[in-house]
């Protein structure tokens, strides 16, 4: 039987194929190529380029392959791009998971491991956030994320299928081999882009107000190593592969770094200066998010060995100064 990665050529999709594969999987990739990277994609791995949209397109898949679970990666994720252009969101995320769903019926497919986020619980009453807490949104991505947890809900009501919710915290780092990495056009997300000016890329990194509630006035956030946050995937196939109940975990580092903190940290990590500029806060941005991952260890037995933020920007920028244009070719 094979697990079907759906967006297994993006940034965290491409990071679950190689584990997969490393501990013995068969793959069957999925990706519409529109953020993903062909040179993401695990040699080993069965490709099938196209949308999560395209209800024809799913059903020959699972015709022609036999595929046991699903890990779905394949969603737009950009806060900001989610607020100017909402529709695009519900689109590929909301009505991309219900043909899913609706494939996964028809061909007796009763196991789904689901990429959402912490942008499902908007501002935090504090922190840190437990899945308990209420989910009330500030962004369309969020909202979207939000919605295709319920379309899980009342689907495994009716059919059975079962579904673990993985809502992610920050994700930086890379595979350590830096075969493969992160690479966004265009970049929005803090620890690239630190690392892009710090090669000199850019000539500074804009920090996104000072004026926040914290020690140091900037952000803070909880950072997880991808690598870290996949081996939480294995453990959820497993215990859903075990007869585990649908559920929600949370996956964090239960620490939290200020976008100030990182700036430093980087500068030790790769000795290069790392200008910064104060900017105009971005619409949308909580002050402060960090998770529990209590559940997540304890009911999955979670076990995430990558924790420190010199450990994952150290990942990071071997990855970045090794490929300094992506998946680009070099010229
Ligand atoms: N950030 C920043 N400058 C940038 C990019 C990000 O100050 O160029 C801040 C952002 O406001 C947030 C944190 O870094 O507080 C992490 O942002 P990112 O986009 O990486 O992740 P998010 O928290 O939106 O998921």
């Amino acid at each position: 039987m094979s697990v079907l990665v759906l967006g297994g050529a993006g940034y965290i999709g491409s990071h679950a194929v190689y584990q997969l594969i490393d501990q013995g999987e068969k793959v069957v990739i999925v990706d519409n190529l529109e953020t993903g990277h062909r040179d993401a994609l695990h040699p080993k791995a069965a490709f099938y380029e196209g949308d999560i949209r395209n209800g024809d397109f799913l059903n020959s898949i699972f015709e022609k392959e036999s595929i046991d679970a699903v890990i779905h990666f394949a969603a737009n994720s950009l806060v900001g791009e989610s607020m100017e252009n909402p529709l695009k969101y519900f689109d590929n995320n909301v009505y991309g998971t219900q043909v899913l769903l609706q494939a996964m019926i028809e061909h007796n497919v009763k196991k789904i491991v689901f990429s959402s986020t912490a942008a499902t619980y908007g501002e935090p009453e504090s922190v840190p956030i437990l899945e308990t807490m209420p989910t009330i949104p500030t962004s369309t991505y969020g909202e979207t994320k939000l919605t295709m947890e319920k379309l899980m809900k009342w689907t495994e009501q009716a059919h059975g299928i079962k579904y673990v919710s993985l809502r992610y915290f920050n994700v930086a780092g890379a595979r350590e081999t830096a075969e493969i990495g992160e690479d966004h056009q265009p970049e929005t997300h803090l620890v690239p882009i630190i690392l892009q000016t710090a090669l000199g890329q850019r000539s500074h990194i804009t920090i996104f107000g000072d004026d926040y509630n914290t020690p140091d006035g900037t952000c803070i956030r909880d950072y997880v190593h991808v690598e870290d946050l996949i081996s939480a995937h294995l453990l959820a196939l497993k215990y859903l592969r075990n007869g585990g109940k649908s559920n929600v975990f949370n996956l964090g580092s239960n620490k939290g770094f200020s976008v100030k903190e990182m700036i430093d940290e980087a500068k030790l990590v790769t000795g290069r200066d790392i200008p910064a500029k104060i900017g105009a806060r971005r619409a949308g941005d909580p002050s402060i998010l960090i998770a529990s991952s209590e559940k997540a260890k304890q009911v999955l037995g979670w076990n995430p060995t990558q924790t420190s933020v010199t450990k994952i920007i150290k990942d990071a920028w071997n990855w970045h100064s090794t490929h300094p244009k992506g998946y680009r070719k070099e010229v």
